[in-house]
C-alpha cells in the first residue's frame, strides 16, 4: 500500500533509529541533544545524492541507502574521525513504500556496523529525488587528518584499489565486458562503496596528510598538494588494481588501464602520506587491518604533479582530474 502522508515517513525512520548513549534527545523534538565526549572534537560533513547525477534513477533502492550513508562515512574516515550521529533530509516525487522500505535498509545496515545513530531528519515532496546525509563523529583534539599537512619526502600512499566503479560504470553502459563474477564484484565496488573508518581511526599519528578518492585520484591527491603547496611524482604502474579489474582490463595499451585508477572517481579509498620513518608500522597496520596500503609516489617541494612510468618516462593524463600538472 503507498504511504500518501509524508509524516508516515518520518515515524518510518524513527522507528528504525537505534539510540546510542549519547543522544539524549533524538528523533521526535525540534532538534536533537547529544553528549559530546570530553577532550574530542566535533567532525561534521554532509553530502548530497540526486537522482540521475550521482546514482541512476533505477539503482536498487537499498543499494542508494547504503551509499548515501558511506560516502559521508568516507569523509570522516578521512579525518581520521570516528563517526556517531547522522541525519538525513530526503526529498521524494511519492512516498513509494517499496522503495523507502529498501532505502532504510541499505542505510541502517551500514548505520548499525558503523556505530551510527540517525538522530534527526526531514522529509519533503519535490520533483526529483535528493538525499542529503548529514555525519557527525569525533576526533582526540587536534588529531584530525588534515589536508594541510603533507611534507616533502614524505610518502603518497593508497588503501585497497583504485578504479573498480569507473569500470563498473562502464560495464553498465556496455563499453567493456566482463565474466559474470569479475562483474558483478565490480558494480558492487560501484554500488557498495565500504568506507575505510577502521584504517582512518589508525592513522592518526602515522599520516601527515589525508583525504578520501571520491573525484579520482588526480583530483583528490591534488587537493592534498594544493592544501600543502607541495608537488609530487606519481608512479602510475604501481596504482593498485584489484584482481577482477585485472581479468576485465588486461591490456596496458588500453586507456582504461591508466585512466580508470587515475581519474575515474567514486573509489572511496583513502589517499594519505606518511614519512618513510613510517613504514615498517604501515605494513604492519595493512596486515593487520587486511587492507593493502600501497605507495604511489613521493611528495616534492617543487609544485605539480608528475606522474611516471617504471622505466622513468612521463605519462601524460588523457582526463584532467587536476589542473596543476607539472613537467
Ligand atoms: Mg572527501
Amino acid at each position: 500500500m503507498p504511504l500518501t502522508e509524508f509524516s508516515l515517513i518520518d515515524r518510518f525512520f524513527a522507528a528504525q533509529a537505534a539510540r546510542r548513549g549519547d543522544v539524549a534527545v533524538g528523533i521526535g523534538d525540534d532538534a536533537a541533544v547529544l553528549d559530546v565526549p570530553a577532550g574530542q572534537q566535533l567532525v561534521v560533513a554532509a553530502d548530497t545524492l540526486v537522482a540521475g547525477v550521482h546514482y541512476p534513477a533505477d539503482a536498487a533502492a537499498e543499494d542508494i541507502g547504503h551509499k548515501a550513508l558511506a560516502v559521508n562515512l568516507s569523509d570522516l574516515a578521512a579525518m581520521g574521525a570516528r563517526p556517531a550521529w547522522a541525519t538525513l533530509a530526503l526529498t521524494l516525487p511519492d512516498a513509494d513504500a517499496t522503495w523507502l522500505e529498501g532505502f532504510a535498509r541499505g542505510f541502517f545496515a551500514l548505520a548499525e556496523r558503523s556505530g551510527v545513530s540517525l538522530v534527526g531528519g526531514d522529509t519533503t515532496r519535490g520533483p526529483h529525488a535528493v538525499i542529503t546525509v548529514q555525519i557527525l563523529g569525533f576526533v582526540p583534539q587536534g588529531a584530525a587528518l588534515l589536508r594541510t599537512g603533507a611534507r616533502p619526502g614524505e610518502r603518497i600512499y593508497v588503501s585497497g584499489n583504485l578504479g573498480d566503479a569507473a569500470l563498473a560504470l562502464q560495464l553498465l553502459a556496455g563499453a567493456i565486458t566482463a565474466p559474470a563474477d569479475a562483474r558483478m564484484w565490480i558494480e558492487a565496488r560501484l554500488h557498495r562503496p565500504e568506507p575505510r573508518l577502521a584504517l582512518g581511526e589508525r592513522l592518526r599519528g602515522l599520516a601527515s596528510a589525508a583525504i578520501d578518492v571520491s573525484d579520482g585520484l588526480l583530483a583528490d591527491l591534488g587537493h592534498i598538494l594544493d592544501g600543502s603547496a607541495v608537488g609530487a611524482t606519481l608512479w602510475v604502474d604501481r596504482l593498485p588494481r584489484s584482481a577482477a579489474f585485472l581479468s576485465t582490463v588486461p591490456d596496458l595499451q588500453s586507456p582504461a588501464w591508466y585512466e580508470l585508477p587515475l581519474a575515474g572517481g567514486d573509489d572511496y579509498e583513502l589517499c594519505f602520506t606518511a614519512a618513510p620513518a613510517h613504514a615498517p608500522a604501515l605494513a604492519a597496520l595493512a596486515d593487520e587491518l587486511g587492507i593493502a596500503l600501497t605507495p604511489i609516489g613521493e611528495i616534492e617541494a617543487e609544485p605539480g604533479l608528475r606522474c611516471r612510468r617504471d622505466d622513468g618516462r612521463g605519462y601524460q593524463p588523457a582526463r584532467r582530474g587536476y589542473e596543476h600538472f607539472g613537467g
